[in-house]
Order: structure tokens, then sequence, then C-alpha cells
């Protein structure tokens, strides 16, 4: 049986993605743009576009496609582009292997051949590629203001300062046990890898978070786990940790806006951060999903708030989505909480299912979305000059301690 998408989507969910992603360049303030959270603020730290040079600006779609083939072309191995999930499209044709951020950057330090990793992802993708790939492999990011608001939200000054008014609350280490072990998520700055490598914590992603905290309890009282508040609460609850005992840390708050006691008692603290596209989906959403499919599963990703993540049926990573719904029955009906370009794409590629976004009107990462192909035929051109512009490089102490906490997640394997 064949079954078309069903659901109409909304072209977008604001007027500004209409705009040309270059509206949001150099010399206008770094700005998120549509799509994000009302709430989200950008550091004044984060990278910052200079302006396309006007003639990408002008170019037609079918000029930039012809540069882009023809870049590809002429640097052959040299080069690999590599397209997260998420990203739009226009984008994802050009990409030689596609996936999530960790796979992308194992994938590219196994390409030894490929001397330029183009990474059409955002900037902390474009920073773990750096930290895993071999040292002659440079990685370019097509727009650096292509960030990621989650990963913002944690300003490694503020965790610092959490760190300290931590580890003075809870006292030094008694025994073998840690007080605190430090984990954060792959969606994180590489200087919050390396923080974790050199207080013996760890990074871990959507898909290994439940070993990842298996691990850090092995070691330790207590996890401060960061940026984002939701994955780790879902897989706290996973693992029978009630609520009471997993507290937030608000970074503009003394103590994170927690008593000592709540603090000394907590076995996971949360920082205060979030996905502005998961925390878009909503159990409304799912129950309408099912008044309108019965019998329709719902798969949604552990960045989505605990309810959703309790109301749906399966939730895991974007391979686990990607991979529950191409091994599903033809016919069968999937309402998926994830990034709608993913969403789009999985429903183009399994006709024979229908699949559609639980919000109807739901944005795609729009920092993702800055990645237009004016910018990849931009760095491609100059790669073809033996220039490199937007090279996204770790400086090499941050590296050494960001692979020290990558390494320790890989171990757990
Ligand atoms: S989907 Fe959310 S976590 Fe992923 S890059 Fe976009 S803002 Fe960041």
């Amino acid at each position: 049986m064949t079954v078309e998408t069903i659901r109409p989507f909304d072209p977008t969910c604001s007027s500004e993605l209409r705009q040309q992603p270059w509206s949001f360049d150099a010399p206008l303030p770094p700005i998120y743009g549509p799509g994000a959270s009302q709430e989200d603020t950008i550091p004044l730290d984060a990278p910052v576009q200079q302006q396309l040079p006007a003639q990408y600006r002008a170019m037609s779609p079918a000029q930039l496609d012809a540069r882009i083939r023809n870049a590809k072309a002429a640097l052959g191995e040299r080069l690999l582009i590599l397209g997260h999930h998420y990203q739009r499209d226009e984008i994802i044709q050009y990409a030689d292997l596609r996936g999530d951020s960790f796979k992308l950057s194992e994938l590219a330090a196994q390409r030894a051949v490929a001397d330029y990793i183009v990474f059409c992802g955002v900037h902390f993708m474009a920073e773990s590629a750096d930290v895993l790939c071999q040292p002659h492999q440079q990685v370019i990011l097509p727009n650096m203001a292509a960030g990621c608001s989650m990963a913002d939200m944690a300003h490694p000054d503020d965790v610092l300062n959490a760190w300290e008014e931590l580890t003075e609350l809870l006292g030094p280490q008694q025994g073998a046990r840690q007080p605190l072990v430090p984990v954060t998520y792959m969606n994180s700055a590489a200087a919050l890898k390396s923080f974790c490598g050199e207080r013996n914590g760890v990074v871990c992603t959507s898909s290994n978070a439940p070993r990842v905290l298996e691990w850090a309890f092995e070691r330790g009282e207590r996890v401060l786990f960061f940026p984002d508040q939701h994955l780790g609460r879902n897989t706290g609850a996973a693992m029978g940790i009630p609520l009471e005992h997993m507290v937030v840390w608000n970074p503009r708050r003394a103590l994170g806006g927690n008593t000592p006691e709540q603090l000394r008692q907590a076995r996971i603290i949360l920082w205060m951060g979030h996905c502005s596209v998961h925390k878009r989906f909503n159990v409304k959403q799912i129950a309408q999903a099912r008044r309108e499919y019965p019998g329709i599963t719902v798969i949604v990703h552990p960045e989505c708030e605990i309810a959703v993540v309790q109301a749906a049926d399966m939730y895991g990573s974007t391979e686990f989505i990607l991979a529950k719904i191409a091994e599903a029955a033809p016919g069968t009906q999937w309402a998926v909480g994830t990034e709608i370009s993913m969403v789009r794409r999985l429903a183009a590629e399994h006709p024979d299912k229908t699949i559609f976004c639980l919000d109807p009107v739901v944005c795609p990462c729009s920092t993702m979305y800055r990645i237009h192909p004016a910018y990849l035929a931009w760095v491609l051109d100059n790669l073809l000059e033996d220039r490199v512009v937007n090279r996204v490089s770790v400086d090499a102490t941050t590296k050494q301690w960001a692979k020290v906490a990558l390494e320790r997640m890989l171990a757990l394997r």
C-alpha cells in the first residue's frame, strides 16, 4: 500500500525563515534568527560569519549547483562533505556522508585521504570533528553563524562557576567515589568536553546516555549533566531515579536556585538548557495524532520534555528513529517528534508508510538552516584556490582533554 505524507506542512513557522540566511551575517549583531525561542540568547563571544561576497548572494540555485559540483569533482577525495540529519535537502544532496554529529566525526577521522572536511551542521559538530580528526585534516563550517542554541545555553564560564559552587558545598572526595561527576552531552562546546575530560567526567550522546550515566554512578555520588536538562531527566527517569532527586541548575541564581539540602540529596543536577526545536513538541499533539490516526506509533527524541517522552510509544536518538521507521512494515503510521527536515526526508524515502511530524507548524533547526548552498559554494571555491575559509580549529589543550572525555565514552561501548 502506498500512502502519502498526509498532514499538510505549513511552509514555515515564521515568515522570517523566508529571508535569505545572509540577512543574519555580519555586520549585524549575532542573533539566532527565526525558529529559536524568545528566551534563547546568543553569547557575545559566539563566532560571527563574515558577510558573504555579493556575487554568491546573487547566484541562482542552478549557478550555485554548478559551482558546488565542479568543486567536488575537482577536489575529489581530498574533500569530504558531511551532512547532519537535520540539514536541509538543498545541502544534503551534496553530502558524501549523512549521520548524527558523533557518527560523522568518527567517519571523517577514518577517511584519512580527505584533507578538507566540510561539516554541514552546526559549530559544536565541527569542533568535535576537529577534536577527533587527524592532524593533517582541516574542518570547515560553511557558515560560522550556524551555532546551536542549546550548546550556547551552557557557557563554559557559567559551568565552571557552578562546579566551584558545588564542589565547595559538597566538600572534598571521601574514599574512591567522587562527590560529583561532570557529564556533557555531545551538543556542547569543545571547552565543556575538555572540562569533563580534566575532571574525571565524560561525554554522552542521545544513544548512549543510559550507559554513560551508569558509568558515572559507578564512580560518583551525583552527576552534573549539561547542557540538555531533558536528555538528563529522561535518562535518569528511565534508570529509576525519582524526579525529586533530579534538580535543575539555573546559572543565573545562587546555588542554581536550589537549597544546599536539595543539592546534597540530588542524584542528577540538570543544567537549565534545552533544544528550541524539541521543546515545541507537547502531549496535546500526541493526543491529536492518536485521535486522527488510530493505532499510530509515536516516536520522539529524548531532547523532548519528559511528559512527551512518557506519552510516546518509543523514544531514541536520530539514528534510532531512522532505524525503527526503516525496519517497520509497509502501511505503518508514524508521528515523529524531531526536526522537520529529517522527518520530511524520512517521509519521502518511505512512501509506503505514513510519516509526519507531531507539530504541524514545526520550524527547522534555524541555525542548521543557515548552511545555504551559497555558503557551501563559497567555501569550496576558496578551496579550489588553496584558501581555507571558515576553519574551525580547537586549541591543543582543549583538544587533548576533550579527546580524553570522548575516549572514555568510546570505551563504554
Ligand atoms: S536541533 Fe536543537 S540541539 Fe540540534 S543543533 Fe538545532 S538547536 Fe541545537
